[in-house]
């Protein structure tokens, strides 16, 4: 039972203040887990129609989705924060009504009762039950 590699209460949240003067292109950051696609499309879409334009970066972080390198006007930035308060009430591999849960190796994750059992069931092998969500994900157009 050796936690591997879990991230520690030292890690501060990476969120910056807006940089509204730096000339940036819109942001195309990929969604880490496959349940938060459309999060991450809607604030890829509100970041390409910000003035000026807004990049981000985002992970999951305690099973929300925690964004950084964050750049744009402030009503994109209020748009993210918005949208990371979503994250944490949407299934981590498929998008469900979910709620956070401290799965086997005492990480919070955010899954759907049916992802929780697959999570809980696939110990070790957690990321496996990612791959099926990303693999069960519609074409990307
Ligand atoms: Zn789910």
């Amino acid at each position: 039972m050796v936690p591997a590699g879990s991230a520690d209460s030292s890690d501060s949240e990476m969120v910056r203040p807006p940089v509204a003067v730096e000339p940036v292109g819109g942001g195309t950051a990929e969604s880490p887990v496959p349940g938060w696609v459309g999060v991450v499309r809607i604030a890829t879409a509100a970041a390409a129609a910000s003035d000026p334009p807004a990049s981000f970066a985002c992970r999951v972080r305690w099973g929300r989705l925690s964004w950084y390198d964050v750049r744009g006007p402030r009503p994109f930035v209020e748009l993210l924060w918005a949208l990371e308060e979503l994250s944490a009430t949407l299934c981590e591999v498929c998008g469900a009504p979910a709620v956070a849960r401290e799965t086997w190796e005492r990480a919070v994750h955010t899954l759907c009762p049916r992802h929780a059992v697959a999570i809980a069931a696939a110990g070790p092998n957690a990321s496996q039950v990612y791959d099926r969500g990303w693999a069960s994900l519609p074409p990307q157009p």
